[in-house]
């Protein structure tokens, strides 16, 4: 099936329409309409080339949404209209702990799991994301959405930035009596600061940027701190079970470090193209603090976010654009002026 994208063909190059080839439905395949696809810093990191390993033509998107058109014929879980959700993930062995833990994302595979875009998948070697008009995807990486239809647009984001803020959040027991930071309130932050007041968790934002202040209380923060102050900073130390950090740029992580209470844990989900400064290891030592790392997270766990999201109304803080405004919007992600997350509305691919 020829279909509708936005492409770029090199690091360097400007994103602009392209075809791609999507496969008819196969027998566990669910064809889907895209109706929106949010915009997440690793599609930046990806399409510029600053992670080793692009395949050009690069078709990002993970975090897309939108309604079943066709599904095969051994397909259970949907049917036809249905709305639906796909994340960062279209398939992975099966067969390991990992995937029969419902763990895909560390698939232990020969090749690991397989991302929306840039992975490889069948006899492809490269597989394209949600910045297209529709998608083939195996019903197992395929999720339902209960919420309401008009919602949709901010629904998409919870595909990646949901999940992957969700996950470290239910795994390191985000709620009731515990104190959770989230640092960096972009599209990941933002809806950190959302789960972990869900959860009932009491939550810190920490941010670069003096104007969002007023608007984080609103996202569900108890309290907020402007990370460059360091009086703001210390008067949190050693106070923490957890801080969630997305920032997408290298940083010192010993400032995070020195408010984690003893046995708390900073985890990283932030990825920027190089490394952190290295960690001081006394504060570590002496507390028994871990720096630990998070990707994304399982299928059932997406699920459970979605549901657990439907049930409580939370959906992403979103600014819709069109397909063709996808280089303003990158310029504006690096800017960190986004309140919280781009999503694209696929029905301008059509103009
Ligand atoms: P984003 O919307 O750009 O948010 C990042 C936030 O970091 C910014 O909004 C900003 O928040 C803060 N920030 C920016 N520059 C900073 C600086 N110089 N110092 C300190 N803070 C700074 O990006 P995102 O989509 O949330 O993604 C964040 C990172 O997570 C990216 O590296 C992305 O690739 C990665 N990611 C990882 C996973 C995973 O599975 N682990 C999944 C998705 C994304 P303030 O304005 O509040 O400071
Ligand atoms: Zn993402
Ligand atoms: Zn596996």
């Amino acid at each position: 099936m020829q279909t509708r994208a936005f492409a770029t063909q090199s690091p360097t190059t400007k994103f602009g329409p392209h075809v791609i080839d999507r496969r008819a439905p196969g027998l566990q395949d669910v064809a889907i309409e895209i109706l929106f696809c949010g915009v997440c810093h690793s599609d930046l990191h990806t399409a510029r080339g600053e992670w080793p390993g692009t395949k050009y033509p690069c078709v990002p998107g993970h975090e897309i949404v939108g309604k079943v058109m066709a599904v095969g014929a051994k397909v259970t879980k949907f049917k036809s209209g249905q709305l639906v959700g796909v994340g960062c993930m279209v398939d992975s062995c099966r067969v390991c702990d990992s995937c029969q833990e419902g763990l895909e994302q560390y698939c232990n595979g020969p090749i690991g799991c397989t991302g929306t875009y840039n992975g490889a998948f069948g006899s492809s070697d490269n597989t394209y994301g949600g910045y297209s008009a529709a998608i083939t995807v195996d019903q197992h990486f395929v999720l339902a959405i209960n919420h309401a239809e008009k919602n949709l647009a901010a629904v998409a984001p919870l595909l990646c930035a949901g999940i992957t803020t969700w996950s470290p959040l239910r795994h390191w027991k985000a709620g009731p009596g515990k104190k959770v930071g989230v640092v960096g309130i972009g599209g990941l932050g933002h809806m950190g600061v959302k789960l972990s007041h869900a959860l009932g968790a009491r939550t810190v934002a920490f941010t670069t940027s003096p104007g969002k202040v007023d608007e984080i209380k609103r996202l569900g923060a108890d309290d907020m701190v402007i990370s460059k102050d360091e009086k703001q900073m210390a008067a949190h130390a050693n106070s923490f079970d957890l801080i969630v950090n997305t920032v997408a740029v290298p940083h010192n992580l010993d400032a995070y470090v020195a408010l984690l209470k003893r046995d708390g844990t900073m985890v990283l989900v932030g990825a920027p193209a190089s490394p952190h400064p290295s960690p001081a290891v006394f504060p570590l030592v002496f507390k028994r603090r871990a720096i630990a790392g998070s990707m994304i997270g399982g299928i059932p766990e997406t699920q459970e976010m979605l549901d657990f999201c439907a049930k409580h109304n939370i959906v992403s803080d979103i600014e819709l654009i069109r397909m063709q405004d996808i280089e303003t919007a990158y310029a504006r992600m690096l800017k960190s002026d986004v309140k919280y997350r781009f999503s694209i509305d696929m029905a301008s691919l059509k103009t």
